[in-house]
């Protein structure tokens, strides 16, 4: 199992005691990386770090761990305007077969512990929430429990009171360089290994993303309608504005009091898409802002 960066929380994790805990950092950094390799150590005969060879760490995936993560389509099998940890997902209900993160953990691990993911915490629902709550009060003690989330400010401060933030910083482009040496690849990872990963694994995906960021960088330079199509065709913010953040330092220079304000509009705009604005409420904001800076 191959980890990029992170050593001094590999060398922490193993030492703490506590028995909940909240991943936090950017998306691809390696969160659950780090937390499939945290399971494989505690339930290694040999301990830390897993030895790779027992019959606990030939398991993949591994009996005692389990992911819980928030549901992107609905049951029609549309994408959810919202997408949410369910209840059912927490705790158990009559009727349903589904097996819940409560029902899971309730039981013995087949080595020595288990460890649950909540992936995304900050989209669990309040009953869902409220649930997992009781589990954070009293884990059973053969049991880790891992939120895994991009800040504490975005989960529930109740659930946040009861876990050990854990924080994961960008791995160092020094350390990317052994996955790619593609400058635009390394642009859009921002230190994240699971961004390099991906856009090797889908290079007509990642192709599509440059040239429309480079698509958005030209329209800026004429006017906001066609910034707005553009913004358009680039489509969903979370992945494609921190990369677009990069890339328009191509057009302001360092000092331009224009290129904070352009900056600080894209952190806007992914700040009013976490909190559910409308896509084209938000690309429609932004094209204006965009636009009135770089003219
Ligand atoms: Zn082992």
């Amino acid at each position: 199992m191959q980890i990029l960066g992170h050593q001094r929380i590999l060398e922490l994790l193993p030492r703490l005691q506590a028995q909940t805990f909240l991943f936090t950092g950017p998306e691809g950094v390696g969160r659950r990386q780090v937390a499939r390799w945290f399971t494989a150590g505690l339930n290694c005969q040999r301990g830390f770090p897993p030895c790779g060879r027992c019959a606990s760490c030939r398991l993949e995936p591994h009996p005692d761990y389990l992911e819980v993560a928030p549901e992107q389509e609905t049951k029609t099998g549309r994408k959810a305007r919202l997408p949410q940890i369910r209840l059912e997902q927490i705790a158990p209900r009559e009727d349903t077969e589904e097996q819940s993160l409560l029902d899971w953990i309730s039981t013995y691990p087949r080595f020595k512990t288990k460890v649950a993911v909540v992936d995304s915490a900050h989209f669990l629902g309040e009953a869902a929430a409220n649930a997992l709550l009781k589990v954070l009060e009293e884990p059973p003690s053969f049991a880790r429990i891992i939120l895994i989330a991009p800040s504490r400010e975005l989960v529930l401060p109740t659930l946040v009171s009861r876990s050990l933030e854990v924080g994961f910083t960008p791995v160092p482009e020094a350390l990317l360089q052994t996955l790619s040496t593609d400058p635009e690849v390394l642009a859009f990872a921002q230190g994240a290994p699971g961004r390099v990963r991906w856009a090797l694994q889908h290079p007509a995906e990642f192709d599509r993303l440059v040239s429309r960021t480079q698509g958005v960088l030209e329209a800026l330079q004429t006017s906001p309608a066609q910034t707005l199509e553009a913004l358009r065709l680039l489509g969903e913010v979370e992945e494609a504005l921190p990369y677009l953040g990069r890339r328009l330092g191509q057009l302001f220079s360092v000092e331009d009091p224009a290129y904070k304000a352009a900056l600080e509009a894209l952190a806007r705009a992914q700040d009013a898409h976490s909190a559910y604005v409308s896509e084209d409420l938000v690309q429609t904001w932004l094209a204006l802002k965009l636009s009135s800076a770089s003219q």
